[in-house]
Formats: C-alpha cells, structure tokens, sequence
C-alpha cells in the first residue's frame, strides 16, 4: 500500500511518518532531481509548510552525513523543512551523540530510515590517512577525536596495493568509513537493535559524488515491514562501476 505522491494531503496536513523502504524512494527520485537540476520547489519557503511544522514534525529520514559544505542534505536529496532529521559531523563518525540523536528521532518521530552519507574527497578521511601516514603531535585532542574513529576502518587499507595509488585509497577508505558506521549505529544501542528487529529501523550506507551528485546507496539489505520480511535488493556495484 503506497500513499500519495505528494507529501502533504490538500489541507497542508503531513502525511504519517512512511516505511523505511518507500521513505529510501523518495531520497532517491529526491536527488534524481537534484542532479537533473529539476527541484520540486515545494518545500523550503513554503509559508504554510513553516506554519504546519509548527505543531510537531514527522521526518521521513534520518541522515547522518559529514559535515563538508558541499553535502547538505536537504539540498542533493531536493526536501524541504520537516522532512529530514539531520546529523551532520565530519567523517561523518559515529559517537555517542550522533547515536543518541537517532535513537530520539527513531523513537519519538518514528522514523524508519536511518542513511549514513559519505562523500567523495572527504577531507575528515583524507586526514586520517595522512595522519597514519605521517603521524603529528600538534593535532588537537578534539580534531584527534575524529581521527580516532575513522582510522581503525581504514588503516588496514594502507597495507595493500591501494597505498600506491591515493585516489583509489582515498576512494575506497571513504566506502570502509560508512560500512564501519553503518556497523556501529546497527549495534550501538539497545533502542535501535529493537527498533530494527522489530520495527522496520533500516539503517543504510550511501556515499555522494561531488562529481557527479549522485548519491549511490550500497549494500544488499533485509527490510522488516507490515510484519514480514521481504528482500529489498538495492544495486551492489563494483569499484569499476563507480565513480
Ligand atoms: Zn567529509
């Protein structure tokens, strides 16, 4: 059962809060706009969409994404206000107030799709890499705070062939950092395990082009809805495929 296309009945009341799965569709017909430079132009200075939200909000989708300028949310996936309840760190990272934000937006919102977005460049990751390469004493204990969580999923990539080459490295320690936060978030609460074996939390990784701006979601992933399993099977595409 799917609801209406518009995301808001003709009274401007929000609809409730939708599943995980079409909640991803409408992210990406979203940043197809976005990327075709064809934006609904329904959300963000709507003066009744402001005055409804005033009430409450019902996001669809939980972002957490880095906090890189050229990767605000709101704009690649073209949503306006109350649509999308977003955590924006560098890395991005996952720490314990990134978790708790989650877990608030999951359970009092009932939010069911959480996105970790990556990018291309990151330069939080890039950092990292340097750092292991090239160690420094001077960086402060809050940058290093950052680095700490990024470095165990990419450390192990500079042991292999794809040290000789960066832009390959860079590359897929970008991919390495959202899989570990993907893991992380998955099990970093008791709140969210329930809300994701029991209700229909789908946590996801995607990565955005600064090239390109699209936004690739990867992985295959298992959807809990309206009490069954079904398969969801999103494109797994390989290193060559990407870009
Ligand atoms: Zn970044």
């Amino acid at each position: 059962m799917r609801p209406p296309t518009s995301r808001y009945t003709l009274s401007g009341d929000r609809q409730v809060t939708i599943g995980a799965v079409e909640a991803l569709e409408r992210l990406r017909e979203g940043n197809r706009r976005f990327v075709w430079g064809t934006p609904s132009g329904d959300g963000v200075s709507s003066h009744t969409r402001r005055a409804n939200l005033v009430a409450g909000q019902q996001p669809f989708a939980i972002i957490l994404g880095c906090s890189d300028s050229r990767v605000p949310a709101e704009i690649v996936f073209d949503q306006g206000l109350g649509d999308l309840f977003v955590i924006r760190v560098a890395g991005p990272v996952v720490a314990p107030s990134q978790i708790g934000s989650v877990e608030f937006a999951a359970d009092r919102f009932g939010t069911r799709l959480v996105m970790i977005l990556g990018h291309s460049q990151c330069g939080a990751v890039i950092a990292t890499l340097e750092e292991l390469r090239r160690p420094t004493e001077t960086q402060s204990r809050n940058l290093r705070s950052i680095v700490d969580r990024i470095r165990p999923s990419v450390e192990d990539l500079l042991a292999t062939d794809l040290a000789k080459d960066t832009d390959a490295l860079v590359r897929e320690a970008v991919r390495a950092n959202v899989r570990a936060a993907v893991t992380q978030l998955r099990h970093g609460s008791e709140l969210i395990e329930r809300l994701s074996e029991q209700n229909g939390l789908l946590i996801v990784g995607a990565e955005y082009s600064l090239e390109s701006g699209v936004v690739q979601v990867f992985g295959g992933v298992q959807v809990r809805e309206a009490n069954e399993m079904q398969e969801f099977s999103l494109a797994v595409t390989d290193r060559k495929d990407r870009r």
